[in-house]
């Protein structure tokens, strides 16, 4: 039997619903959470990610301001620009768009993000509350946190499952592994990544399957890997050869998943919502609201 299709579209309206009354409740209190985007140059992928972080922004009514600096903009002053918005009491979340050029250290700009506005959980601080098992303290990296709502909010119950992970990225993997094993969610995780013997093995004993790889259009988790009625959540982005994106699953793995995330409209089309949702959470969290 075909696999039932999990859409993200409808899931980040419901949750955008929700926000919307958390930010009214903000805003009856008499503050609104205001996040800052830093845009360095003009990747294309970053201009339109920044783009849809206003339009999600307004949906919610939470205002979102973009930097925009030019691509030849020393590494100091893109720090200079962070550390300004740290300072701004009206700022409650700051989000350094990727990849920055490449004369650019990514680490420095990172760092210097203050760990309370820290939106996208990049920072030191906010992974070692993911990794002591704080996460009502952390600021969760939006695409992890992006695959948990889509498993929980399509009925999928997480406790005491077996749960394989493929890839230990930093944006990705790692840190969902970390969120699959907190207190409450309770899954046996295993992780995966490109040393690991029987890929195929750790897969097939999933029963919810998480990809994360980006190994390349040629969909690295086959319709075999798949244990029959898991659900699959691919949060991988590869682009193919057309032009157009694709995920680590083959498709003929709906064939035997009993759920399915598609590539694309999946997984990425909850992440901007959830930056959102992040920064009302940062704002409380400074507030101690
Ligand atoms: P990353 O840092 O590049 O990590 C990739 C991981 O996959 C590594 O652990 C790597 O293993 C593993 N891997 C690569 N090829 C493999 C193979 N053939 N077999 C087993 N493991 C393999 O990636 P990331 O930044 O975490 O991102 C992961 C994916 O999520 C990418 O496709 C990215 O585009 C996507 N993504 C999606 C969104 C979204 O909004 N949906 C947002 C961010 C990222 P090693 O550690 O051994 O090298």
């Amino acid at each position: 039997m075909a696999a039932k299709i999990i859409k993200g579209a409808p899931i980040a309206e419901e949750i955008r619903g929700e926000l919307r009354a958390e930010v009214d409740a903000l805003k009856a209190k008499g503050v609104t959470p205001k996040l800052s985007v830093v845009l360095v140059g003009s990747d294309p992928g970053s201009v339109w990610y920044a783009r849809n972080k206003v339009s999600t922004g307004e949906k919610i009514g939470v205002p979102v301001e973009v930097h925009e600096m030019p691509e030849d903009t020393p590494e100091a002053d893109v720090v200079a620009m962070v550390e300004k918005l740290n300072a701004d009491p009206d700022v409650h979340g700051i989000l350094v768009e990727l990849p920055l050029p490449g004369h650019i250290d990514k680490s420095k700009v990172m760092n210097a993000i203050l760990p309370a506005k820290d939106v996208d959980g990049v920072t030191a601080e906010m992974r070692g509350y993911l990794l002591g098992g704080q996460e009502h303290l952390a600021l969760v990296p939006a695409t992890p946190l992006a695959c948990i709502e889509l498993i929980e909010r399509a009925g999928v119950a997480i406790k005491g499952k077996r749960v394989t992970v493929v890839g230990r990225g930093d944006t990705v993997g790692r840190p969902l592994a970390m969120l699959l094993l907190q207190k409450g969610r309770d899954a046996t995780v295993t992780v995966c990544h490109s040393r690991t013997a029987d890929l195929a093995g750790a897969c097939r004993e999933a029963e919810i399957l998480v990809a994360a790889a980006g190994a390349g259009a040629d969909h690295l988790v086959k319709k075999d890997m798949v244990r029959p009625g898991a659900t699959v959540i691919d949060a991988a982005i590869n682009e193919t050869a057309d032009g157009s994106i694709t995920g680590d699953v083959e498709p003929a793995a709906s064939d035997v998943a009993g759920v399915i995330t598609p590539v694309p409209g999946g997984v990425g089309s909850l992440t901007t919502t959830i930056i959102i949702g992040n920064t009302i959470k940062a704002l409380k969290l400074q507030k101690g609201l």
